[in-house]
């Protein structure tokens, strides 16, 4: 339910209504507007009519329901988009973040150089897998803690706050303690006690699309980190599965679309685990700025045909700085802030 306040309502007033919300058996989560303050109350949807109590109290305007499974997450409760800040990063709101790197942290030379090449190409945001999720245990597992000490040493010698991936709810800390922001990825998107933890933790989140969720699927995975108190979610379109094998994923466009309609939440798009072919990579990243994505993440290796991970899918550095240019140009027709 939304509980809509009165334009310059009294804090003790709010408070009041905070307080009820609360011995209802809801959870508040209060949306500071321009205007005014609307209440989100979420809980159990059979108890929702317990809150009409609401009414009667002077500084509630009106309660009005949330139609949408999924609350936290959707456009009724938030009407402007949602920006996320990570550093100097922004996302949303006509903020187009570009994320690039290595599938994963190989050694020193490999993740300090390619960051100090995103970064001076005009990426806002280094990435890098320490824990990674591969399909087959006999393949590069990451370097684990190790990995993410390479990591702070490329954001210190770059200047790039970094995201990376965490895979086990029990190395939330440990791996969020060295990041800038935490990564699920889409072998993750439905882990709920993971998502749980990480909303916990209190860094910005970037959520990958599953390769199989739906788009509601995938923004009620976004509504159990937003319920545990995270508000900077970035949403991730990274390719689902479809009877078409050409590519290594089917790149779905249109949920950008869709999402920018149903949440306020930004949402980028990786074209590198979309296709799995770096030539198909800078297209569909101008492809991205055009339907109006809040950002790409591509995978960038400094010496790409070396990489343990994900190489052919990976960008040079000198292929990268020109996707930047192109979409710098692009920027001037689209309206968004690169
Ligand atoms: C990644 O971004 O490192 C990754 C493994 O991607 P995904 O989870 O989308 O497969
Ligand atoms: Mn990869």
């Amino acid at each position: 339910m939304i509980i809509v306040l009165k334009p310059r309502c009294k804090k003790k007033s709010v408070e009041a209504v905070l307080k009820k919300i609360r011995e209802l058996g809801f959870t508040p989560h209060a949306i500071v507007g321009v205007e005014r303050t609307v209440i989100g109350a979420v809980g159990d949807d059979r108890d929702k009519h317990m809150l009409e109590a609401l009414e009667t109290y002077p500084c509630v305007e009106k309660l009005v329901p949330i139609l949408q499974p999924y609350k936290l997450a959707s456009r009724e409760i938030r009407r402007e988009a949602t920006v996320v800040k990570v550093d100097s990063a922004l996302f949303g709101g006509g903020h187009f973040g570009v994320i690039a790197g290595p599938c994963s942290v190989e050694n020193e030379k490999q993740i300090v150089q390619t960051a100090i090449g995103v970064k001076k190409a005009g990426a806002k945001m280094l990435r890098g897998g320490a824990f990674k999720p591969r399909t087959s245990p006999y393949s590069f597992q990451g370097l684990e803690r190790e990995g993410l000490k390479l990591l702070a040493k490329a954001r210190e010698e770059s200047g790039l706050p970094f995201v990376t991936e965490v895979i086990n709810p029990e190395d939330v800390e440990m791996v969020g303690d060295y990041a800038d922001a935490l990564q699920i990825g889409a072998r993750n998107v439905q882990n709920f006690s993971l998502l749980r933890r990480v909303g916990k933790f209190g860094k910005p989140i970037v959520l990958k699309r599953g390769m199989s969720t739906t788009i509601q699927e995938f923004l009620m995975s976004a509504e159990y980190v937003l319920s545990e108190g995270c508000k900077d979610v970035i949403l991730c379109e990274r390719g689902i599965r479809t009877f078409e094998s050409a590519t290594r994923n089917t790149l779905d466009l249109s949920a950008v679309l869709v999402i920018h309609e149903r949440s306020h939440l930004p949402i980028i798009i990786d074209p590198s685990h979309a296709t799995g072919v770096r030539n198909y990579v800078p297209p569909l990243c101008y492809a991205a700025m055009a339907c109006g994505a809040d950002g790409v993440m591509v995978e960038v290796h400094n010496d790409p045909q070396k990489a343990l991970c994900d190489g052919p899918q990976s960008l040079g550095i000198e292929d990268f700085a020109s996707v930047i240019r192109k979409l710098k140009e692009l920027s001037k027709f689209s309206g968004k802030k690169l």
